[in-house]
């Protein structure tokens, strides 16, 4: 039997991450033990009565920074040699399916959640192996940001995610963005689905489907285009076609 990956998550708010870790996917994975969730609550890391996470900023300025000691207590207490620490924040290497597909093959997971004005440096200089920013903005703590981030690495995790919402063909995949998807009605409100979609001829459409998508990702994200270095010429290896279910 495969081991299943582990993922903790240090948290001053592990309530925030219950119901997204007990819905849909995330809960699936755990069901088939394709994944192990566990939370730490980073007060009970703490020496003191008042449970402190946090303290004044050396050299002054507003807000307060998470303390160092129950954040290397809390890792310590979880995370072996191989694991991976990624430490939420801002100021990360930009999150993407590349990243996540990295991710998606290390055994052990260790997420350290931010909040008020991060985290004292020294967590950054020994404790970490990762530094992960979701986006170029700034939410008020690391949570939702390692939400972000578990759930585009699980359901890439072979088992979880069915045949018929496989990862392989969509977006960033190939390095495109993906081709537009219709389902029933053929007609809405005047406006049809393309007719090639219903046409059975399976080539044509994986055709349209590439055509679609490299036109598609010029439109919208020319800086794929440029790094995957894909042109008129060069389109994704794999055609983009689904496959039909089989019917019992
Ligand atoms: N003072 C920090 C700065 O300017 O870089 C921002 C701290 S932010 C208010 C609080 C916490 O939210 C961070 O420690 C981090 O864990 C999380 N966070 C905020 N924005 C994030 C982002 N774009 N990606 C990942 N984590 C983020």
């Amino acid at each position: 039997m495969v081991e299943p990956i582990v993922i903790d998550v240090i948290t001053i708010f592990p309530q925030m991450l219950k119901g997204f870790l007990e819905e849909s996917m995330m809960k699936r994975a755990s069901n088939k033990n394709i994944v192990r969730f566990n939370m730490v609550d980073l007060r009970t890391c703490t020496d003191d009565v008042h449970r402190t996470t946090d303290d004044r900023p050396y050299g002054g300025g507003p807000g307060m920074v998470m303390k160092p000691e129950p954040i290397f207590k809390a890792v310590e207490s979880v995370a072996g040699e191989k694991a991976r620490v990624i430490l939420m924040t801002p100021q990360g290497r930009r999150f993407d399916q590349a990243y996540a597909r990295e991710l998606s093959q290390e055994k052990h997971l260790v997420f350290v959640c931010g909040h008020y004005e991060g985290v004292d440096e020294r967590v950054c200089e020994k404790l970490v192996t990762d530094e992960v920013s979701i986006g170029d903005y700034v939410l008020t703590n690391g949570v939702v940001a390692a939400a972000v981030v578990i759930d585009s690495v699980v359901r890439l995790l072979p088992g979880v995610l069915g045949a018929e919402d496989g990862a392989a063909e969509e977006s960033f995949s190939e390095g495109l963005l993906e081709f537009p998807q219709y389902t029933r009605p053929s007609e809405f409100r005047g406006m049809k689905v393309p007719g090639i979609l219903s046409s059975g001829n399976h080539a044509e459409i994986a055709k349209w489907r590439s055509d679609q998508a490299l036109d598609r990702t010029r439109k919208r994200r020319p800086d794929l285009i440029e790094k995957h270095k894909l042109d008129a010429g060069e389109r994704p290896a794999k055609v983009l076609i689904r496959k039909k279910k089989k019917k019992e």
